[in-house]
C-alpha cells in the first residue's frame, strides 16, 4: 500500500525478518527493546492473517523474544499485545504485534499488565 508506514519502512530500520513477517523498534519505545512484529502482507487486522502467517508470527515471536532476554539480562518479563481495531487504540492500520520487555520496578504495581487498556481497571 503506497501510504501505509509499514509497507514503505525503509530498510536501516529493519532488525530482522523471515520469508512472512519483519521486525523493527518501535519509534516511541514504552520499555527500552520494545519491538513491533509486522506481516509483510499489508492486512489491517491480526484476525485476517493466513494459518501461515499464524504459524510464522509465532515463530518470529519466540525468536524475537529469546534474542531480547539473552541480549539484556535486566529483562524479567513481557507484555504482548496487538491493538486490533481503531476503538482497540490501533492507529497504523497495517497488522502489527507488541512485543514489549518489562523489568523488575519498572513500574510500582505492575499488576494486570495488558488489563492496563483501561487504566481503572488495570489492578483488581
Ligand atoms: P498502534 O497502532 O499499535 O496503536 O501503534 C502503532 C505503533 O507503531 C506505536 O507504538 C508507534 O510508536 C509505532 N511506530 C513504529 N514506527 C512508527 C512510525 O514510523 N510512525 C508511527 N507513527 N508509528 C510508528
Ligand atoms: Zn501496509
Amino acid at each position: 500500500m503506497t501510504d501505509c508506514i509499514f509497507c514503505n519502512l525503509e530498510a536501516s530500520r529493519i532488525e530482522d525478518e523471515n520469508n512472512l513477517f519483519l521486525v523493527i523498534k518501535d519509534l516511541y519505545p514504552v520499555t527500552e527493546g520494545h519491538t513491533l512484529i509486522i506481516p509483510k502482507r499489508h492486512v489491517p487486522s491480526f484476525f485476517e492473517l493466513f494459518e501461515e502467517e499464524q504459524s510464522s508470527f509465532l515463530e518470529m515471536l519466540h525468536s524475537q523474544k529469546e534474542k531480547l532476554a539473552s541480549m539484556d539480562q535486566t529483562i524479567t518479563g513481557f507484555n504482548v499485545g496487538i491493538n486490533d481495531g481503531e476503538d482497540a487504540g490501533q492507529t497504523v492500520m497495517h497488522c502489527h504485534i507488541h512485543l514489549i520487555p518489562r523489568r523488575n520496578g519498572d513500574m510500582e504495581n505492575p499488576m494486570g499488565g495488558v488489563r492496563g487498556v483501561i487504566p481503572e481497571k488495570q489492578s483488581y
